[in-house]
């Protein structure tokens, strides 16, 4: 099975707790002297197979391998793609059962990291969630004070537009970020557009 490792939690002083996301659900797994190995990274992606604990305690994760991507040695990279993990790790925290779009996002921004700029993976895939969520918001009217909005937009967490002056936050083309919501693409945008979404989208889903 394969999965993505989302969050480690050091138990004792060896031992970890290893929360992955495979295709069909998020797994809390058990790793008896996890600490030890140099595979067990946030972030990474990894072959494994779960064994069930006869004591009824968290099942145990075996037979570990790493599934490696070039950029894991870029530095910048590297941390932007924690950063993004852990966006998941905290929307998905609470579910078990998932479809495998949420594996499926991740394995294909992983693929994309490389050689696109990863913020503006980063927009693509948010976009993408929320609107597989339904939870993408029309422009109709400003979140906080209701009334329409004008040529300017700012958007608050969830990319939910609000008036600038609403909720004192930088602003954005109104028309350019109804053609990225509507299309999922980023072409548009310039790079400094990206990278604010991008910090944006890093707060959460
Ligand atoms: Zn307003």
């Amino acid at each position: 099975m394969k999965g993505f490792i989302l969050s480690l939690r050091r138990v004792g002083n060896e031992d970890m707790i290893v929360t992955l996301l495979s295709e069909k659900s998020l797994m809390r797994l058990y790793r008896f002297y996890g600490a030890r190995h140099s595979i067990l990274q946030l972030g990474y992606l990894i072959d494994f197979e779960v064994e069930e604990s006869a004591s009824g305690f968290l099942p145990r994760l075996r037979h570990v391998t790493h599934i490696g991507f070039p950029w894991l040695y870029r530095r910048n990279r590297l941390a932007l793609w924690h950063s993004f993990v852990k966006i998941f790790e905290a929307h998905l925290r609470d579910t078990e059962e998932l479809e495998p779009f949420y594996f499926d996002t991740l394995l294909d921004a992983a693929r994309r990291w490389e050689r696109q700029n990863p913020h503006r993976v980063v927009c693509e895939k948010y976009i993408s969630i929320l609107k597989h969520e339904g939870r993408l918001h029309s422009f109709e009217r400003c979140y906080i004070c209701e009334k329409g909005l004008g040529e300017r937009v700012s958007l608050m967490r969830a990319f939910i537009p609000a008036h600038p002056e609403c909720i004192y936050a930088s602003s954005f083309d109104r028309g350019k970020i109804e053609d990225f919501f509507e299309c999922g693409k980023s072409t548009w945008l310039e790079d400094d557009e990206v990278e604010a979404l991008c910090n944006l989208a890093l707060k959460g889903l």
